[in-house]
C-alpha cells in the first residue's frame, strides 16, 4: 500500500471524516487498488450490493447561448448553422413520448437563450406536467436559474423564481454548471458564467424550498488537484449546512464529469485518462461522506468503465438516456441509448444487484412501460 494512504485507510475504516490533505494524497496516489478498496468499503457500508439505475430521457431545449464557455462544444449563436430551439409543443411531445416509453424522469437543460421570456420555461413545465403527470421533471442548472432571475427582472430573488418553477411542475434540480468552483479557473475557462457563490446560492435556496438537487464537477482541463479537493470540501460543507438547518432538500448525488476536449476551445488538452476517472469516482465516495450517492454518468465515463467503477465507490449508473446533445465520447451522433436490460446486465456482470429508482432514489416496480413506487419506498438518503 502507498505509505501516504495508510493514515487515510485507518480513518476510512474508523468512519472518520477526511481532510483537505487526505483528499490531495488520494488524488496524488497511483495506488488505485487501495483507493478502490477504500471507496468500495464505504460504498458497501451505505448501499451493500445495491446499484441504482433509472429510465430517463434528456431534453436539451436549445443550444443557443448568450455565453461562449471555452470547454463547451454545444453552444451556437442565434442564426448560426446548427442552432435550434424547441417550441413548447415540441418539448411536450418529447416528454409525452418519453412517458409513454416508460421513462420516470425527463432531464431538461439548455443554453442561456438571449431572447426567450421567463414564461417560456414556466409554460414548458406546466405543459409537460399536464400532458405527462407521472414524469418527474428534473430541470435547469443553477446557471439557467440565475439567467431566469435576470430575464424575469428579479436578479436578487432566486426564491421567487424557483417557487414559480416549482409551482409550474419543477421536481428537482440537476447538478450542472458547477464546473470547478475555484474563481481563477472559472475566470479562465468559464468567464461570464456564474461563480461558485451563486451556484451554491441557487442550490441552497432550492434545498430550503424542499427541492432535491445534484452536484457535478467537470475535471481534467486547466484545474489543479487542489482545486478538485477544494470543490469536494465546499460541497461537503454546503451539505452539512443543509442537514444542520433541516432543509427539506439536499444534495442527492455527485456526478464527476471528465472533460471531453473534442471540438471545444480547449481541444488541445488531452483530457483525463481512464485511471484518472476511476480515482475521481473513488475520491468522490471518500471525501463526500454526507452525499448518499456517487454516479458514474456512462455517457461520459463509458459503460465498461462504469461497470468497473462499481468497485470504486459508485452506486448509481444513471439511466437509459436517449438523446444527449451536450457531449459525447467520439463521433457526432447524439443518439445514445442503452436498454434497461443492458444496464442490468452490466450491473449483474460486475457482481451487484440492480435496483431501478425514480429521481428521488425510491425503488420502483416495473411492468413493461408501466411503473409504480415499490411498497417500501425508503430512499437511501443518509450515508
Ligand atoms: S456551457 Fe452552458 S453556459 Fe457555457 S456556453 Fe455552453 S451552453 Fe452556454
Amino acid at each position: 500500500m502507498d505509505e501516504k494512504l495508510k493514515p487515510i485507510s485507518e480513518k476510512v475504516y474508523a468512519g472518520e471524516r477526511l481532510s483537505f490533505e487526505d483528499g490531495l494524497a488520494i488524488l496524488q496516489s497511483d495506488d488505485v487498488y487501495t483507493l478502490g478498496e477504500l471507496a468500495n468499503h464505504v460504498r458497501h457500508k451505505i448501499h451493500g450490493k445495491t446499484t441504482y439505475y433509472n429510465v430517463n430521457r434528456h431534453l436539451n431545449y436549445t443550444n443557443i447561448c448568450a455565453l461562449s464557455c471555452k470547454f463547451c462544444a454545444f453552444y451556437r449563436k442565434k442564426g448560426q448553422d446548427g442552432s435550434y430551439e424547441y417550441s413548447i409543443e415540441q418539448a411536450t411531445k418529447e416528454a409525452v413520448e418519453a412517458a409513454e416509453a416508460g421513462a420516470t424522469e425527463i432531464h431538461i437543460v439548455g443554453g442561456l437563450h438571449p431572447y426567450l421570456p421567463f414564461e417560456y420555461y414556466t409554460d414548458m413545465l406546466t405543459s409537460i406536467r399536464k400532458a405527462a403527470p407521472q414524469l418527474h421533471i428534473k430541470a435547469f442548472t443553477a446557471v439557467e436559474i440565475v439567467h431566469f432571475a435576470r430575464i424575469s427582472k428579479r436578479p436578487k430573488d432566486l426564491a421567487a423564481v424557483l417557487n414559480d418553477l416549482k409551482n409550474a411542475g419543477l421536481g428537482s434540480l440537476p447538478g450542472g454548471g458547477a464546473e470547478i468552483f475555484d474563481d481563477r479557473v472559472h475566470d479562465k475557462a468559464f468567464k461570464g458564467k456564474i461563480r461558485s457563490d451563486m451556484w451554491f446560492k441557487v442550490h441552497q435556496t432550492a434545498h430550503e424550498l424542499g427541492l432535491m438537487s445534484n452536484a457535478t464537477m467537470l475535471y481534467g482541463h486547466i484545474e489543479s488537484l487542489e482545486d478538485r479537493v477544494q470543490h469536494f470540501i465546499q460541497l461537503r460543507d454546503a451539505q452539512d449546512e443543509a442537514i444542520e438547518k433541516g432543509f427539506g432538500g439536499r444534495f442527492q448525488t455527485i456526478i464527476p464529469l471528465p472533460f471531453i476536449p473534442d471540438k471545444s476551445e480547449l481541444e488541445h488538452l488531452p483530457g483525463p485518462s481512464g485511471l484518472d476517472n476511476l480515482k475521481m469516482l473513488a475520491a468522490s465516495r471518500l471525501m463526500l461522506d454526507n452525499f448518499p450517492h456517487i454516479k458514474s454518468f456512462w455517457i461520459m465515463q463509458t459503460l465498461p468503465l462504469s461497470e468497473i467503477a462499481l468497485n470504486f465507490g459508485v452506486d448509481d449508473m444513471d439511466g437509459t438516456v436517449v438523446w444527449y446533445d451536450i457531449t459525447k465520447v467520439g463521433g457526432s451522433d447524439t443518439h445514445q441509448e442503452v436498454t434497461t436490460a443492458d444496464l442490468r446486465k452490466s450491473i449483474i456482470d460486475a457482481g451487484y444487484r440492480p435496483v431501478e429508482r425514480d429521481t428521488l432514489y425510491r425503488p420502483i416496480i416495473r411492468n413493461g412501460k408501466d411503473w409504480q413506487l415499490a411498497p417500501t419506498t425508503e430512499p437511501a438518503l443518509q450515508p
